[in-house]
């Protein structure tokens, strides 16, 4: 069929067309890191409804997190206008809106609250009598479906209880629920198909159960349904994710089309070779295609940078961007700057530096602030579990009685202001500074949320509940950004820094576990490197510390096991970068 000349597929090329071009039936895109999955999808998106093919109502797209789900909306609304009524939402969006629709039929009210992590504890402590129990059964409730346990399940019930007595649902009831009450009316479930007549769901491989059961119910065997994702990407089992769920696509929607992309538009041909050496031991795709789809002249070698401990190494990062932004801190006139794709100069917002664990970045704030270098740190968790975020949700009255002499209409804004006041108030004797700065920083978290939600306590107060730390990332800022490996997915940077390349911290290991449960957990550790060197355009480096300070002491650490799968010839030691002389008349001037 012909394409208008000037139409949304023109930015795609010949397999992604094809791909987008697939408007009706099953249709599953298994393709590798940077291959435009994304982009493909919203451009479908947008030419399905653009073309009048779809009607915006009946398009739903399902993203991991909140923050992809809101940069789809924005590329969606550039592309056309059309694409406004369009849903884009997360699982929990999702399930919270089928549930605030059907609330009757849970036992709900329509303005139910979502319990976050504190409120849950609090009622567990109630049910138990103890918050030390409260706390392990808290963790063993949260772990789906354990319920050969009759103890574990009897407190599952009454604490299920509970929370509807007070108007409540916790996280896991959002899209659990929903399944259940679709499962109960073929009816209803009927009137949802009728209206999510096209489904896509990014990041396929890391549905769980639940999620893949809500699927499974919106959509029919045969259904528009289009599922994205790169098995060797799977990295959230920890939370429950399955990637055999991808994996049988084509058997639970049988005459699904299949469309592999192989093209890669985002790294060089170094950090793509090196990548698939790195997850060829274990790759769930051992066909895998993937090859550069443009030239890249020049491009630099992966830089594998040893450090003596986690200071060295947090010093080494800093050094290292402050000499490719051309020394930028001190604002030279030596035009020594490195650059990204296409050649442009790069910025702080070109840069991340990527970990394993979340405390990791300790070390590398304290370098990085020291050397003047700006920074945005997220990870994956909930923003609700954050310690300072607690203090001030804690502050933080919910549901104001409006008959009482609360000032009905308060901004969200100067409620959340008034509440970390409240919660630096109370500050414990000890670690008083570790706590204000953490309140602090929770306040500037949560200051662009709460000014987004226009008078509306409730939904600023469901949306932190239900959202990550780092849907709060700012892809705009000028900003270096400190991620977690879990939280850089589905994002790209010209310049990456994979640090704590180390056995036990990449891959991660537990101590105590059994040993057919490590050999997956390093298998899922090989996927969360390969993502972390998948974000990477331009500049990869890779480091690992000699000695690093883990439960308290420091240890000597062994190079990750991973790092010997990558081909030698790839790579470049990189050292202390030699200081860069500055002309006399220069350091005068500074001065
Ligand atoms: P991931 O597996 O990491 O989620 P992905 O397959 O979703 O990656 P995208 O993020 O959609 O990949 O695309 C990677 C980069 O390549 C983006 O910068 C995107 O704009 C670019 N890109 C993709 N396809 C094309 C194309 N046909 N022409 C130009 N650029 C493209
Ligand atoms: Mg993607």
């Amino acid at each position: 069929d012909e394409v208008p000349r000037a139409s949304l597929l023109d930015g795609l090329d010949p397999d992604q067309r094809a791909a987008a071009a697939t408007t009706t039936g099953p249709l599953l895109i298994i393709a590798g890191p940077g291959t435009g999955k994304t982009r493909t999808l919203t451009h479908r998106l947008a030419h399905l409804v653009a073309t009048g093919q779809a009607a915006p109502e009946h398009c739903l797209a399902i993203t991991f997190t909140r923050r992809a789900a809101e940069e789809m909306s924005e590329r969606l609304a550039a592309l056309t206008d059309r694409a406004r009524h369009l849903t884009v939402a997360t699982f929990h969006s999702l399930g919270l809106r089928i549930l605030r629709e059907q609330h009757a039929r849970a036992g709900l009210s329509a303005d139910f609250g979502v319990a976050d992590e504190a409120r849950r504890l609090a009622l567990l402590t109630e049910l138990t009598g103890d918050e030390r129990q409260a706390r392990r059964a808290a963790a063993a409730l949260s772990r789906p479906g354990d319920e050969a346990d009759p103890e574990l399940a009897e407190l599952r019930q009454r604490h299920t209880k509970a929370l509807r007595e007070r108007d409540l649902v916790d996280l896991d009831d959002l899209v659990r629920l929903p399944v259940e009450i679709l499962t109960a009316d073929p009816g209803l479930t009927a009137a949802y198909r009728d209206r999510y007549r096209w489904i896509c769901v990014d990041e396929y491989q890391d549905v769980d159960d639940t999620q893949y059961q809500l699927l499974r119910l919106l959509a029919p065997p045969d259904g528009n349904i289009t599922a994205i994702g790169d098995p060797d990407q799977a990295i959230y089992r920890f939370r429950g994710a399955d990637v055999g769920f991808f994996l049988r696509f084509t058997t639970d929607f049988p005459g699904a089309r299949t469309v592999q992309l192989t093209r890669n538009y985002r790294s060089t041909p170094p950090i793509l070779s090196g990548a698939l050496q790195a997850i060829a031991p274990t790759s769930l795709v051992p066909d895998r295609v993937l090859t550069p789809a443009v030239e890249h002249p020049d491009s630099p070698p992966l830089g594998l940078h040893q450090a003596a401990d986690e200071q060295a190494e947090a010093a080494f990062v800093a050094r290292t961007i402050d000499q490719l932004l051309g020394g930028s801190s001190f604002h030279s006139l030596d035009s020594g700057r490195a650059e990204g794709h296409d050649g442009h100069e790069l910025s702080f917002a070109d840069i991340a530096v990527l970990y394993r664990t979340d405390s990791q970045a300790r070390a590398l704030l304290d370098a990085l602030t020291r050397a003047g270098v700006p920074v945005q740190k997220r990870s994956h968790d909930r923003l609700a579990d954050r310690p300072g975020v607690r203090d001030i949700l804690r502050e933080l009255t919910f549901r104001p009685d409006t008959s009482g002499g609360e000032p009905v209409g308060e901004r969200v804004v100067d409620r959340v202001r008034l509440a970390a006041r409240a919660a630096l108030a109370l500050a414990p004797e000890r670690d008083r500074e570790a706590h204000a700065a953490e309140v602090h920083s929770a306040l500037d978290l949560l200051g662009p949320l709460a000014t987004r939600c226009g008078h509306d306590l409730d939904r600023f107060h469901t949306e932190l509940v239900t959202g990550a730390e780092v849907d709060t990332w700012d892809p705009h800022a000028d900003l270096v950004s400190l991620l977690t490996l879990h939280a850089a997915k589905g994002l790209e940077f010209p310049v990456v820094f994979l640090v704590g390349c180390e056995d036990g911290l990449l891959p991660l290991r537990w101590p105590g576990a059994e040993d057919t449960e490590a050999a997956e957990a390093v298998r899922e550790e090989r996927r969360l490197f390969f993502v972390g060197m998948t974000r990477a355009r331009r500049h990869l480096y890779l480091s690992h510390a000699a000695r690093r300070a883990r439960h308290g002491s420091a240890r000597p650490a062994a190079p990750s096991p991973f790092l010997a799968d990558i081909d030698p010839a790839l790579c470049q030691r990189v050292g202390d970068p030699a200081p860069r002389r500055r002309p006399r008349s220069q350091q005068l001037r500074l001065l």
